[in-house]
């Protein structure tokens, strides 16, 4: 039998974004670092073992319609790679899909009359783990909350889309007004981390939230990483800088930090430095703030974004390197922290 093997490749590229994951509260360990917002390539590979020859220009046109945006909705462990397998059958099979892999009647599929029904097809069985999805308006922003975990609990939900609308607006006003104002957020059965952003995406496992429902921050320091924006050209060195600002935001702009009890832990001189991330560097710029300059770090995240960062802009703004704040830090680590709260 000749089977006909045919690739396509194109590339999709998200809008511009640095990403990262949110470490859970009460856990110490770092969830894998990757390097996120990379351009994403699709490629389709469609195997004829089909008589019927199809035209597999319009087929890859048809696809590319829709599976590229249906992943980068889905998630970026969703599939990029997916072979299409043409096969011969019975007259009443049409198609079926899951991510990664499509099985079409070529006898069906030849008559070109049938390509739009399999757009629709094709789309629908991709959207089939989708719970539900909610499109939310509201002064200029948007959000689409794309849930695919029929456990979900609403009241999550909602309280999600209430800390966005209410954060979102106000980090990107104060930090990046170029930032986009249409979010997805989508919940994820799969993801055993805690969240994470790319693109104009953010990711929730569904078992964190589930077990946390309080951690609602989690919007605060996911949305600062859609708002910073660096770009790649940094590389994976500032992965320390990046988290430590967005937990920076998220201490100073999170709207219920002590109802996720979630604080910077108190400086230890065993503590690795202000390379250990997340909530030690949010605290050190803290006291950067506090006792050196305020608006030191808001600087150093237009820098960052604008890319004229470098070494030397920490001595530039304060005076002082980095490795000298920090020993100053360590000499007199005490801060008056105040913590958001809902309750109060
Ligand atoms: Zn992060």
């Amino acid at each position: 039998m000749i089977k006909r093997i045919t690739t396509f490749a194109f590339s999709v590229l998200l809008s511009a974004a640095t990403m990262a994951q949110t470490t859970a509260p009460a856990q110490n360990e770092k969830a894998p670092q990757r390097m996120r917002n990379q351009p994403r390539t699709f490629t389709l590979t469609v195997v004829d073992a089909a008589k019927t020859k199809i035209d597999t220009a319009k087929l890859g046109a048809a696809f590319r319609s829709v599976y590229p945006p249906f992943a980068v909705a889905d998630g970026y462990r969703t599939k990029r790679e997916v072979t299409m397998r043409i096969i011969d059958t019975a007259k009443t099979f049409t198609m079926k899909a899951v991510p990664g892999e499509i099985v079409a009647n070529g006898k069906w599929l030849k008559n070109k009359k049938n390509l739009a029904a399999f757009q629709q097809l094709l789309n629908d069985a991709l959207h089939k783990n989708w719970t539900s999805v909610d499109t939310i308006k509201k002064d200029g922003y948007s959000l689409v909350f794309i849930n695919k975990n029929s456990n979900f609990d609403a009241t999550i939900q909602k309280n999600l889309i209430e800390t966005y609308f209410e954060v979102y607006p106000k980090l990107v006003s104060m930090f990046n007004d170029k930032a986009t104002h249409d979010v997805v957020f989508v919940t994820d059965t799969a993801y055993n981390g805690v969240a994470e952003a790319s693109g104009n995406r953010i990711l929730f496992a569904t078992k964190y939230m589930n077990k946390f429902p309080f951690d609602v921050d989690v919007v605060t320091h996911e949305g600062m990483h859609l708002v910073q924006g660096y770009g790649y050209s940094y590389g994976r060195d500032l992965v320390w800088l990046t988290e430590g600002i967005a937990d920076f935001v998220r201490y100073k702009y999170g709207v219920d930090n002590v109802g996720s009890k979630w604080f910077l832990p108190s400086f230890k001189a065993k503590d690795k430095g202000y390379r250990d991330s997340y909530r030690t560097t949010a605290r050190f710029f803290e006291w950067i703030d506090q006792k050196v300059k305020p608006g030191i770090i808001m600087q150093i995240d237009k820098e960052l974004r604008n890319g004229t960062f470098k070494d030397s802009t920490w001595k530039d703004l304060s005076g002082k390197t980095l490795d000298e704040l920090w020993a100053a830090y360590s000499a007199d680590p005490v801060l008056h922290l105040i913590y958001s709260s809902k309750n109060v």
